[in-house]
């Protein structure tokens, strides 16, 4: 198998990306609703106080078959698969003809994309896998953060610890670099927020962005966290500039920070060291 030319594995990295995109939708519509729902539970329990009314939970991730959010028909196989059958229903549902969101075809193809580049970089290998774990968790978080202002601990957390598990063989960086990088890389993001809060009254980010820096840190190591900030924040005015500028996005609406640092993320643990170089010849430094 591994005989295959690299284009190939190039091939079915993208299809299995599309397939995984496909997923994530459904973690990224469901997983904060899930936690909304258990929350309130939770709250009721620890107040040791019955629902007044019981609520059925809402759909699980991997249980309930696909349905029209809208008119809730149920999705025969062939309008479920990715990207190529919101194309043909030219995003309509088939029954109620309900617009459907752009956010399914996109995230598929985004995820087809960047699940390609992956092993183009890495190659058929262990290092691909991981990197095909960091960047399918990056896209629901930037997904969930999108559509909620939330980065859930369910998955930060794990890609967290995958980073710095993964150092002790080690993969990407050395033990004592993830560790670094995950402490700073908390730290860094809770100081400004504190900063911010105390000068302004303001909160400018939350808690999970700050624990998705930690968990970009433990996989890139502390020489990371500059740049994936500054790369952020540049990518962040743009495309939040663009967007008021449009007057898609209300100046006074938060705008969530967390796609934005994991698109720079990305962005770095692909194409760090060749930024820094392009960097470097632009600044004739060398
Ligand atoms: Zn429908």
């Amino acid at each position: 198998m591994l005989a295959l030319p690299l284009w190939a594995w190039i091939v079915v990295a993208g299809v299995l990306g599309l397939l995984v995109g496909s997923f994530l939708n459904v973690v990224i519509l469901r997983l904060p609703a899930r936690l909304m729902a258990q929350w309130r539970l939770d709250a009721f329990d620890t107040l040791a106080m019955e629902p007044e009314h019981k609520q059925p939970l809402p759909p699980g991730i991997v249980r309930e078959p696909s349905h029209c959010p809208h008119c809730k028909h149920p999705l025969a196989a062939h309008d479920n698969i990715p990207l190529f059958s919101w194309l043909l229903l030219r995003g309509r549902c088939r029954y109620c003809k309900t617009p459907i969101s752009i956010q399914y075809p996109l995230v598929e193809l985004l995820s087809a994309l960047a699940s390609a580049v992956i092993v183009w970089k890495f190659g058929p290998n262990l290092v691909a896998v991981a990197g095909l774990i960091f960047t399918w968790t990056l896209i629901a978080l930037a997904g969930i953060d999108f559509r909620t202002q939330y980065l859930p601990d369910q998955l930060n957390y794990p890609l967290l610890w995958l980073g710095l598990l993964l150092s002790l063989l080690p993969m990407f960086v050395l033990p004592n670099a993830a560790i670094l990088g995950a402490a700073i890389g908390y730290l860094s993001l809770w100081s400004v927020y504190w900063l911010f809060k105390l000068l302004t009254g303001k909160e400018g980010m939350g808690y999970g962005d700050f624990k998705l820096l930690a968990a970009l840190g433990a996989w890139m190591g502390p020489m990371a966290l500059l740049p994936v900030i500054l790369l952020s924040s540049f990518i962040g005015a743009i495309v939040g500039g663009s967007l008021i500028a449009l007057r898609k996005h209300g100046r006074d609406i938060p705008m969530p920070f967390g796609p934005f640092i994991a698109a720079a993320g990305w962005v770095w643990f692909v194409a760090g060291p060749w930024l820094m170089q392009q960097y470097s010849q632009l600044m004739g430094l060398q």
